[in-house]
């Protein structure tokens, strides 16, 4: 006989499945015709005690992420998440992922005020880096910050675009670079230049432009662009010394929970097909059948291989924890993007007609899946395989 073990981190889990079934999943309809911030979502994950998730035992939290060597419970629990809405699972991973940078490089004095205000307030964090510098056609250059020292501290000026939770995030990481506009994500090297500075979103200099986020797809992530327009930022900001996060491929740590959100998208796609496909008897077509059955494989292949790079943080392998990071990123995308389609081919075409979760998630997927370039990941894959040098955090060629 054997028995399930009831620790905190099952507990969450039980707790998220819960809400995900019950109360996200019938949200996510809404959230996403109007593009706004999950709000409600969140609420519950506060009341419910998970927004602590990543926060450490000893600052009241969960203690769950790889910075606690508990990776696993974390992005099960962003699967789940995105099984009902991909749109707040990015919104969760931003809050968690920053949570976990805090918790790796903040200050004692930082971790007592931040986590203290999620554990008790359930204020809400984000990360920002996003600068796309190259304008598409027609379009103005109109995004990018810049950072100047000033007394006691930081000036930033500037426009920042995909700023996820953007109107529910009470904090915002932000990854700027002293070298000028492009955030840490087109940094031109690996110098100190990147800082990490904690921002109070509710600082009347920081303003949302709400008229540029209209995106096919992750609507209700409201990943607006934020412009600064003189933000002071004191000293007390400063996240780990300049240049950390680079220096410690910080990165890596958050390229594998992408890939538990896609995980989601192909389960919440795969129990549709199942209950569609039954639904109209198709069970013993011998197409449907195989179809079922990729679905299948490709899901316990993506389970496999989060338990893996989870183990790897575990056990403090940094080195091949990044680099498996970026391989199960890299495959997990495409396990669900077929597994979706997958759903749709052998569901047909009303399994994309609204009030079906699948259009949804097709949409959503495709345009998360645009958050890091595919070929530059394979491209690290394959430099790393040669003996080249390679860099596992940002995917520069
Ligand atoms: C749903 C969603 C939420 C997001 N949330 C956040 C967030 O909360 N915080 C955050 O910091 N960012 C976030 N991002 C932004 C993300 O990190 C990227 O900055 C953004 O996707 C870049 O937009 P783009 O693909 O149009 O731009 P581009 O940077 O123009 O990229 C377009 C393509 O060109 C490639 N490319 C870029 N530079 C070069 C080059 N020099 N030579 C050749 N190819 C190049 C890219 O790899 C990509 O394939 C989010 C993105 C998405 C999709």
């Amino acid at each position: 006989m054997t028995t399930t073990a009831h620790t905190p981190a099952t507990t969450a889990l039980r707790q998220a499945e819960r809400l995900a079934r019950d109360s996200f999943a019938a949200r996510a309809d809404g959230y996403d015709r109007d593009a706004v911030f999950p709000a409600d979502d969140f609420a519950d994950l506060f009341a419910a005690g998970l927004l602590a998730a990543a926060v450490p035992t000893d600052y009241g939290g969960l203690g769950l992420g790889p910075q606690q060597r508990e990776t696993l419970p974390l992005w099960q629990l962003t699967t789940l998440l995105a099984g009902a809405d991909l749109s707040l699972a990015r919104c969760w991973e931003g809050h968690a992922n920053s949570l976990v940078l805090i918790d790796a490089l903040g200050s004692a004095e930082q971790k007592r005020r931040w986590f203290g205000g999620v554990v008790e307030r359930g204020e809400i964090w984000a990360a920002w880096s996003g600068e796309p510098r190259a304008p598409k056609p027609g379009e103005v250059p109109r995004f990018g910050t810049t950072v100047a020292a000033a007394d006691g501290g930081w000036v930033l000026h500037g426009t920042k675009a995909f700023a996820t939770s953007a109107t529910g995030a009470r904090w915002a990481i932000l990854l700027v670079d002293r070298a000028g506009p492009g955030g840490a994500r087109h940094s031109p090297g690996t110098s100190d230049g990147v800082l990490l500075l904690a921002c109070d979103l509710g600082d009347p200099t920081v303003t949302v432009d709400t008229s540029w986020w209209n995106p096919g797809g992750m609507r209700a992530t409201a990943s607006h662009a934020v412009r600064f327009d003189g933000t002071f930022l004191p000293y007390d900001r400063l996240i780990g010394e300049p240049g950390s996060y680079l220096a410690g491929y910080w990165q890596c740590a958050f390229v594998p929970h992408y890939a538990a959100s896609f995980l989601g998208a192909a389960e919440a796609a795969y129990r549709y097909a199942l209950g569609y496909l039954k639904h109209q008897g198709k069970s013993g077509d011998p197409y449907v059948q195989q179809r079922v059955g990729r679905m299948a494989v490709n899901i316990d292949t993506a389970r496999l291989w989060l338990r893996h790079v989870a183990a790897l943080w575990d056990e403090g392998r940094l080195e091949e924890a990044r680099i498996a990071g970026s391989q199960a990123r890299h495959l997990i995308e495409h396990l669900a993007e077929e597994t979706v389609h997958h759903c749709i081919r052998a569901c047909g075409a009303r399994s994309l007609i609204r009030p079906s979760p699948v259009e949804r998630i097709l949409r959503d997927l495709t345009f998360y899946q645009r958050h890091d370039n595919d070929d530059h990941i394979l491209a690290t894959i394959g430099r790393a395989a040669l003996g080249e040098s390679y860099d596992p955090a940002f995917h520069r060629l």
